[in-house]
């Protein structure tokens, strides 16, 4: 089991190594994307985190 691990371990250390080998930064930068580049959105009535992009419950009437 332990063997399991630690291959899997491996596998997943040379998938990091090649894909930032082809694409430089470009994880990185499609996460960040994707978590927002601008940081954190804040409600600007409650100053709650918005997440998503239909805004904060608070504007629901909820
Ligand atoms: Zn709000």
């Amino acid at each position: 089991m332990i063997k399991a691990v630690l291959f899997f371990l491996l596998v997943m250390v040379a998938i990091g190594m090649v894909g930032n080998a082809l694409f430089p930064g470009s994880v990185g930068r499609n996460l960040r994307k994707k978590l927002g580049m601008k940081g954190p959105t804040t409600c600007k009535d409650c100053g709650r985190y918005i997440i998503g992009s239909k805004g904060c419950d608070c504007k629901k009437g909820g």
